[in-house]
């Protein structure tokens, strides 16, 4: 059953189950685009997009692919590399009627001046400059970005596209994903069209390939791959190309491959520290129309650590939810947003270590009282706080809270918890405290 078959299908279902304003703001603009292994490609437009999707349709989009295809329900995002101007002709789902992926199909948006540069990304960052200023000529060829998602890789891989056509618009500069490539690949096979479908490809004068783990396995696309890539290298072409590791220790893919990758140059992209993240939103904030309080920014800094995709899908997501439900931007709505996209938690880095540190200094009770057995009042209100704390911000289970401190039964832990649970309502006095406590653990906003 072939894909375009099955997305029709899909789409019939839906519009039987969604009201139809969600039919066409979510899915009509979805482009199927193929399938890999089990799962059917969708092409959206963007991130949140993907998201979107995910978060409020995956069971009906499930049910529909259910009944429509014979291979499963699963289902995979590709983000779209096009940008959403009506300029751009939409490309055709052969991929072969019309010119492979290239300069129009640069994001416009990635540019090195919106690269926020920090320790974690210079290198990669000087080198794809570098690269776009002397195309071919600069002894990284190729140059390889590697590193883990949402950092920054196809950003970069951009960037170096629109600053080559900029400094030199005759460039032929061709931009296209892994799988993209080997999609088309194996449609030219179907259609003995090979011949062509190498041809589009070595008359580039910058090749970039997004994300090439993707080949893993796949040996005749690999094979495709290795001659293309020795034409233009011998031809002094620039090749870049991004992956999700350190291309010596991909596996699965040949090592004739390995070893020319390694002739060229390799950087990595890491995560992103606290400095850097605080500008990343800003920057974002400031590209989206958003103007946020710096504690806000911090806020978030401190919990969505893991890559900047994250970042960037919670500013988006704090814009989404504030025009959606027409409310204002405020504390409660961005804890929220960031409660929703850490899972439900806050800040799961904070150990039962750092809420007694922390109470402990505020309450000057020492830290060996806190967990110790004397009964003092103030001693066993620090306790008692404590305790609700690692319930409260870590969500620690009553048991481990009690071993914890000094060995106690839960049921102890549990009155501890409601007691103070009962006065963080009631007595201001307690109600500061535990909210200056929370802050300086970096757990609430200042
Ligand atoms: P990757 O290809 O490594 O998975 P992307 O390049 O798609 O990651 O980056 C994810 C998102 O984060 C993109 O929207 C990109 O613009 C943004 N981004 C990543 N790193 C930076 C950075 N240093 N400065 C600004 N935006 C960034
Ligand atoms: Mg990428």
């Amino acid at each position: 059953m072939n894909y375009v078959d099955v997305w029709g299908g899909v789409l019939s279902s839906l519009r039987k189950t969604l009201p139809s304003h969600a039919l066409s703001a979510w899915f009509e603009p979805v482009d199927p685009i193929g399938f890999s292994g089990d799962k059917i490609l969708l092409e959206v437009p963007n991130q949140f997009f993907a998201e979107w999707i995910e978060s409020h349709y995956d069971k009906e989009l499930r049910a529909a692919l259910r009944s429509n295809s014979d291979k499963g329900t699963n289902y995979r995002f590709i983000i779209s590399d096009k940008e959403p101007t009506p300029l751009n002709p939409p490309e055709s789902n052969t991929g072969l009627t019309t010119a492979p992926l290239h300069k129009n199909n640069i994001n416009k948006q990635y540019r090195f001046e919106n690269f926020i540069e920090g320790s974690n990304n210079e290198f990669a960052k000087n080198a794809a400059i570098s690269v776009a200023n002397n195309p071919g000529k600069n002894g990284f060829n190729p140059l390889i970005i590697y590193g883990g998602v949402g950092l920054g890789k196809t950003h970069l891989m951009h960037a170096i596209g629109n600053e080559a056509i900029h400094k030199n618009p005759d460039l032929n500069v061709v931009i296209i994903t892994s799988e993209k490539f080997t999609l088309d690949f194996v449609n030219s096979l179907r259609k003995n069209k090979t011949i062509e479908f190498a041809q589009q490809y070595r008359k580039a004068d910058i090749l970039l390939i997004d994300d090439i783990q993707f080949f893993r396995g796949k040996e005749q696309t690999q094979e495709q791959f290795f001659h293309t890539f020795n034409v233009l290298y011998q031809s002094g072409k620039q090749i870049v190309m991004t992956a999700d590791k350190y291309p010596g220790e991909m596996k699965g893919l040949q090592t004739r491959l390995l070893s020319r990758f390694q002739s060229g140059l390799s950087v990595d992209i890491q995560p992103p520290n606290f400095e850097v993240r605080v500008a990343i939103l800003l920057e974002k904030a400031e590209q989206n129309g958003l103007s946020l309080d710096y504690d806000v920014v911090e806020f978030i800094a401190r919990h969505i650590k893991e890559n900047v995709r994250d970042l960037e899908g919670t500013i988006i997501r704090i814009l989404a939810k504030s025009s959606l439900m027409n409310i204002e931007i405020d504390h409660d709505l961005v804890r929220q947003v960031v409660q929703e996209r850490t899972g439900g938690r806050l800040n799961n880095d904070i150990s039962m270590e750092d809420i007694i540190k922390q109470v402990s200094i505020s309450s000057s009770v020492p830290e060996k009282e806190i967990v110790g057995s004397s009964r003092k009042m103030e001693i066993s209100k620090a306790r008692q706080i404590s305790m609700y704390l690692c319930r409260e911000i870590m969500g620690a289970s009553l048991n481990n809270i009690g071993m914890y401190f000094g060995g106690r039964d839960h049921t102890t832990v549990m009155h501890a918890v409601k007691c103070i649970k009962e006065k963080n309502e009631k007595e201001e006095e307690i109600k500061t405290f535990i909210m200056s406590v929370k802050q300086d653990l970096g757990y609430a906003f200042s």
